[in-house]
């Protein structure tokens, strides 16, 4: 799960990490009231959404040398004029694809004198299996030139989970950014209140970019993302409650409602199987037959007919999909529970797309005679290759 800057930065104040001051507003209302409370003269009015690149970003609905989503404001005034252009409009950025985000809240914060901006992140690095902190001297809106152009300007440190963060870390981080004196100090202490707000919160993601020393001196967390292990969700509930929703994926939201593992993808193949390793499989099947899938879905081992025929809907209601492939075999999750559910959902919402089945393992002559009796248009598949070679003809038949 992801938050937005804001609310990540209150998350951090509570750590002992510094800040710029600043409140978070839905209206233009909100924003003057924001900027009459901070005490100027510079002010920065930030689009609050789950992407990144705002600062370069581009309003879909203002002239292309429109300002972009990070704004520098001179006055309560300026701060007013460009809270009215930037809510309710549609911000294009690197991370959010050519459809943008709406922008729904902003964040109006002090404007801080910038004297230079670094890069610090952690995350969970799968192949060391530690806690992994990135840093850069070359922070900023650049980062991602910097990676592919230089990237032996970035420094990984991990951090062995047994021991957790020690002082040598610390240095490690102030070296890499090449710090002296007070700063470096400032360096190791803030480093170590992430490594401790990192594992606290169960965060999969604490990005800050940039870290900024300001011109009179000292070190300021200025732009911040973060991540959240969704499977540890349940013991903060404190973050679950700043789940934005708008934000998600509305079919991703659905599915996790039934506890689906369920997530979209650019293909227009839809997919239903029972176990993320088949799922994978599934996926991968048909790729090779020239296709791609509209989504990941693991209806998981002991679903019930209404979870199945939640899932079937979901996909049905995804546009992008053509035609449906399931895949079962019957372990824990029985083939006749699989056709009940399917058959339920293909009676509430029409089935207008092709749809290939294939069912192994347990009751799988119950469920095939389920599915032959129920009237639907299904083709059956006998096994894996067979079922991905009839879906993707099918889909492109139809095309
Ligand atoms: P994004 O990464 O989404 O583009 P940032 O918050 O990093 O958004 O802002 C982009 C740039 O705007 C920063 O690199 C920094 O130079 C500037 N900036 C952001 N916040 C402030 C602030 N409070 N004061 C001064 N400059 C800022
Ligand atoms: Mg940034």
């Amino acid at each position: 799960m992801n938050i937005h800057e804001y609310q990540a930065k209150d998350l951090l104040a509570k750590f002992g990490i510094a800040v710029p001051t600043g409140y978070p507003a839905m209206s233009v209302e909100e924003a003057v009231e924001a900027a009459g409370k901070l005490p100027g003269p510079l002010y920065v009015v930030k689009a609050q959404i789950h992407a990144g690149g705002r600062g370069k970003g581009k309003f879909k609905e203002l002239r292309p040398d429109a300002k972009g989503g990070v704004r520098l404001a001179k006055s309560v005034a300026d701060v007013e004029t460009d809270a009215k252009e930037m809510l309710g409009n549609t911000l294009v950025t690197v991370q959010t694809g050519e459809a943008g985000k709406q922008v729904n809240r902003l964040y109006v914060t002090d404007g801080v004198d910038i004297a230079h901006e670094y890069y610090l992140a952690l995350l969970v690095d799968r192949a060391s299996g530690r806690i992994a902190m990135v840093v850069s001297t070359e922070g900023g809106m650049s980062i991602e030139d910097v990676a592919h152009e230089t990237p032996e300007k970035i420094t990984t440190i991990t951090i062995d989970p047994a021991t957790g963060f020690m002082p040598h870390h610390g240095r490690s981080v102030a070296f890499a950014l090449k710090l002296k004196g007070e700063t470096a100090k400032d360096a190791q202490k803030l480093a170590k209140k992430l490594y401790e707000a990192f594992v606290a919160l169960d965060c999969s993601m604490l990005e800050i970019n940039p870290l900024v020393e300001t011109t009179g001196g000292g070190l300021l967390v200025l732009d911040t993302k973060m991540s959240f292990d969704s499977n540890a969700l349940f013991r903060h509930k404190d973050v679950e409650a700043m789940r934005d929703e708008t934000e998600e994926d509305p079919m991703e939201i659905e599915a996790s409602k039934y506890d689906l593992a369920y997530i979209k993808l650019d293909g227009d193949i839809g997919c239903m199987v029972n176990g993320a390793g088949l799922a994978m499989a599934t996926m991968d099947i048909i790729k090779l037959n020239g296709a791609f899938p509209a989504n990941f879905l693991d209806v998981g081992g002991g679903a019930s007919k209404e979870k199945v025929s939640a899932a079937f809907k979901i996909i049905l209601s995804d546009p992008a999909v053509k035609g449906i492939l399931v895949n079962i075999f019957g372990g824990i999750m029985r083939c006749d529970t699989i056709a009940e559910g399917i058959v339920a959902a293909a009676k509430e919402v029409e089935l207008d797309v092709p749809l290939v089945v294939r069912l192994e393992g347990t009751n799988v002559q119950q469920g095939k005679d389920i599915l032959a009796h129920s009237g639907l248009a299904i083709i059956p598949a006998d096994d894996l290759g067979d079922a991905a070679r009839k879906i993707v003809s099918e889909v492109k038949q139809a095309a």
